[in-house]
């Protein structure tokens, strides 16, 4: 299965990303952490796309591509994939169908996340995540049993540089600028299923995987 996943920043693409690549035993592949990833370890990429990352901008189209095609031509992605943050442009859209269609692999499902704004930044401003094994907390909505420390093994809780108030805000507003379109896209393409992104995350995991068995697959 090949699987979109588009919402705005907060709208839990991220955790939902966990629950369907595990039920469809496919990877899961985040834009941002691998930018994240690259910015750890201070490679040329990682300082190219701090940039924009810090402000709450899109790192350019052509970096972003080069990733994911790299990304894609691993082989634990040959029999399925879910894209978590990537596409975030129409270009980027239309340079991942190129691609796809090129490998004879076309997208079977395009998910959307629907939340409220004002939900978002709420959602964004508590977020923490752990240092040693990424888990993502929130400090009202999923608090770890201890403060500031992770309750699977103990790593400090930190909050990431772009979810600060200034730029969630700038964020948002990319988001209905840039990826919003997105929608409109893939529904003229027939891939869009969307789901709301609200309640508790197992039954937002439960309506995600009904939506997604329910599309009917491409190849
Ligand atoms: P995320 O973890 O998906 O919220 O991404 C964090 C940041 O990484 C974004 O605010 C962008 O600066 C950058 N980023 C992630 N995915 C993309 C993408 N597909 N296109 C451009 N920038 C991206
Ligand atoms: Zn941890």
């Amino acid at each position: 299965m090949r699987i979109v996943l588009v919402g705005a920043p907060g709208a839990g693409k991220g955790t939902q990303a966990k629950f369907i690549s595990k039920h469809f035993a496919i990877p899961s592949i985040s834009t941002g952490d691998m930018f994240r990833a690259h910015l750890a370890s201070e490679t040329k990429l990682g300082m190219a796309a701090k940039r924009f990352m810090d402000v709450g901008e899109l790192v350019p189209d052509e970096v972003t591509i080069d990733i994911v095609r790299d990304r894609l031509a691993q082989p634990d992605a040959a029999n399925g994939f879910l894209l978590d943050g990537f596409p975030r442009t129409v270009p980027q859209a239309e340079a991942l169908s190129k691609l796809l269609a090129e490998r004879g692999t076309p997208l079977d499902v395009v998910l959307e996340l629907q939340v409220d704004n004002d939900e978002v930044v709420s959602r964004l401003s508590g977020r923490r995540t752990c240092s040693t094994c990424g888990r993502v907390w929130h400090l009202d909505f999923d608090p770890p049993r201890e403060v500031g420390k992770c309750d699977v093994d103990g790593g400090e809780l930190f909050q990431r540089d772009d979810d600060l108030p200034e730029t969630i805000l700038r964020r948002l507003d990319v988001y209905a600028e840039q990826t919003e379109p997105l929608v409109a896209y893939y529904r003229d393409a027939c891939l869009l299923q969307s789901i709301a992104a609200h309640g508790a995350l197992e039954d937002i995991a439960e309506r995600a995987i009904e939506a997604l068995e329910a599309a009917p697959r491409r190849t």
